[in-house]
């Protein structure tokens, strides 16, 4: 039998939010759901994840990891089937981790997760066609279809991909996120130390 401790859940929550530390929300008291706001309910301020990285040094860490990925790693999540060579292409492959913000607000991006990709099922023509010009019939010429693409993570989440705004960051670009989050996990830390020494002396 296994057992799920509170550490051990946060340690796995930690290990998708690029090792930075997480507490819980205070916003909607860790349960995720705010009643009577908007987006059904989920709390904007965790994204219904329950845990935000502490403010002060570490967010800072966090929103600058999340810029840095945002604005250098954008994926093409669609499909396409070539016209004339029948090669399938898309912009995800499995193994490569993605986080998805479309459409989000920014506070509410800021508490995205990434997650791995386990594989990529193409499914039917969707009708997006990329043309580029006539025949000489008259009828159109085709470069490419869109294929309905469905993606799925190690997670056991999946999502339909084609129109998703999906941030693939390189091992490079991991790998500094990973850095900043042991920065914000050092930062975070000291003040839980200093804290604790200030406990300390106020009961002395
Ligand atoms: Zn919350």
């Amino acid at each position: 039998m296994t057992t799920t401790t509170a550490t051990d859940t946060l340690a796995y929550l930690r290990s998708k939010r690029g090792g930075f530390p997480l507490i819980d929300c205070g916003r909607c008291g860790a349960t995720g759901f705010m009643p009577y706001s908007y987006s059904g309910g989920t709390c904007f301020a965790c994204n219904g994840s329950r845990h935000v990285v502490p403010a002060g040094k570490p967010r800072t860490l966090w929103a600058d990891a999340n810029r840095m990925i945002d604005t250098a790693a954008r994926a093409d999540t669609s499909a396409h089937i070539d016209a004339e060579t029948g090669t399938i292409t898309c912009g995800v492959t499995a193994g490569d981790q993605v986080r998805d913000t479309y459409n989000m607000p920014a506070a509410q991006a800021a508490n995205v997760a990434w997650r791995t990709v386990e594989r990529v099922e193409i499914g039917d023509l969707n009708g997006c066609v990329s043309r580029i010009g006539c025949n000489a019939d008259g009828s159109m010429k085709v470069r490419s279809l869109g294929l309905d693409v469905t993606i799925h993570y190690t997670d056991g989440t999946s999502q339909r991909g084609g129109h998703l705004m999906t941030r693939k960051p390189t091992p490079e670009i991991i790998a500094r996120r990973d850095e900043m989050g042991a920065q914000a996990r050092k930062a975070y830390d000291n003040t839980l130390a200093a804290r604790a020494r200030k406990a300390r002396r106020a009961t002395a």
